[in-house]
């Protein structure tokens, strides 16, 4: 069975990993020649919308999947004349425009920081009653990993609505007047995202709950399960994950992450921040900490075949960590003489801000975990670069 890839990154190569046991074989079309993938498939060269490539690299396929949630909306449509794709082109319309997104959650009702979109100058005068400061400034499209936003506060303690314009005014300049969505700036206690997998019969299966730290923009940990003493959480953040697939017929592996709010009384509500229709970073955990990890159950619910176990493969209450490599990773020798420790290099070149690959810490128990934890995490923040 051969499996087409649109994009070449680690994502797809992590794919590739994961579905040779099944007895996969997998071609990417990335615009790089040494994208990650190549070591581990056959790679077509070429931009997504260079109709030429695609059908070199449409011909012969069963299946298609993507790993790069920015390849054009058209690009999936014109592969889908063709071929079998997922998960479907709607996801991928809604996660590349961030309005799309917000329109998308709060039909389906599940909570949002408060927002506003602008578009002209008059938008600017709605966005500062509405959302105030301080705010997240993001663009509609092609943002990721902290890239093409930034937080807009008030300067002097001047609240007046004049002012507030006008800080918004002075950021939407240097976004040189792209549409944006201003969101409330939410003093969230925690993030947490969730993993969710749907076949092509409709079963879904979920992940236990990771929660993220991010360092300028660039997730640094997952931590998972994310403390849930109730499991409230969990019930909150598959609910929402189910009326999202459902409502996009979704196939493949979908992530949301949320912010953790806890208002005035206690009551902790998960708002949900974007969501990503394909394998994610938050989740990568799950090759060593579920039966099934997220790799092997995409290609499994893109290819029709019964999803996996997400539960923990080691002893109850087996404890899982993800840390990613940034720009600079400690040697192999120093990572893996660290009891439940698994090494992922990604073949990149080191870059400032690149992520180049990622650990894995495992441990029976929460105390071991971070104990453990500690050392990698000295360890690898000692190489990181940006
Ligand atoms: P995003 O590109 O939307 O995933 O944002 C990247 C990171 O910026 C998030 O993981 C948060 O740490 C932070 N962030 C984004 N939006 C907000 C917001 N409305 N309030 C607080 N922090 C935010």
């Amino acid at each position: 069975m051969l499996i087409g890839i649109l994009g070449g990154g680690q994502l797809g190569r992590m794919l590739a990993l994961a579905g040779y046991p099944l007895g996969m074989r997998f071609r990417f079309l990335d615009q790089a020649s040494n994208a990650p993938a190549a070591d581990v498939g056959e790679l077509v060269v070429g931009q997504f919308t260079d109709r030429d490539a695609l059908d070199r690299f449409a011909a012969g396929l069963d299946f298609v999947t993507y790993e790069f949630e920015n390849v054009p909306v058209e690009t999936v449509e014109y592969l889908e004349g063709k071929l079998r794709v997922a998960p479907p082109v709607a996801a991928l319309r809604t996660g590349q425009d961030r309005s799309a997104e917000k329109a998308m959650f709060t039909r389906l009702g599940i909570p949002v920081p408060e927002y506003s979109i602008v578009r002209e100058h008059a938008d600017l005068t709605i966005a500062a009653e509405h959302v105030g400061l301080p705010c997240v400034m993001k663009t509609l499209r092609l943002g990721y990993d902290g890239k093409g936003q930034a937080v807009v506060k008030h300067s002097a303690g001047d609240t007046s609505p004049r002012h507030i314009s006008a800080r918004l005014d002075g950021a939407w300049i240097t976004f040189d007047r792209v549409p944006v969505i201003v969101e409330k700036l939410v003093p969230f206690s925690r993030e947490i995202s969730i993993i969710s997998c749907r076949g092509t019969d409709g079963d879904i299966v979920y992940y236990p709950l990771a929660q993220n730290v991010h360092r300028a923009g660039i997730l640094r940990l997952s931590t998972s399960p994310a403390p849930d003493p109730h499991g409230a959480l969990a019930a909150q953040a598959q609910a929402a994950a189910k009326k999202i697939l459902e409502h996009l017929n979704y196939v493949g592996v979908l992530a949301i992450e949320f912010f953790l709010q806890t208002g005035p009384g206690g009551a902790k509500t998960l708002l949900a921040n974007e969501i990503a229709p394909r394998v994610h970073n938050s989740g990568h955990w799950s090759i060593e900490g579920s039966i099934c990890g997220q790799f092997e159950n995409h290609l499994r619910a893109v290819t029709g075949l019964p999803l996996g176990s997400t539960e923990s493969p080691g002893p109850v209450g087996g404890q899982c960590a993800m840390v990613n490599l940034i720009g600079g990773t400690p040697t192999a020798d120093e990572l893996l003489a660290i009891p439940g420790v698994s090494l992922h290099l990604y073949g990149k070149k080191p870059r400032l801000g690149r992520k180049i690959g990622h650990v894995t810490v495992r441990a029976p128990n929460v105390v071991q975990l971070q104990e453990r934890l500690n050392i990698v995490t000295a360890l690898v923040d000692a190489h990181a670069q940006g």
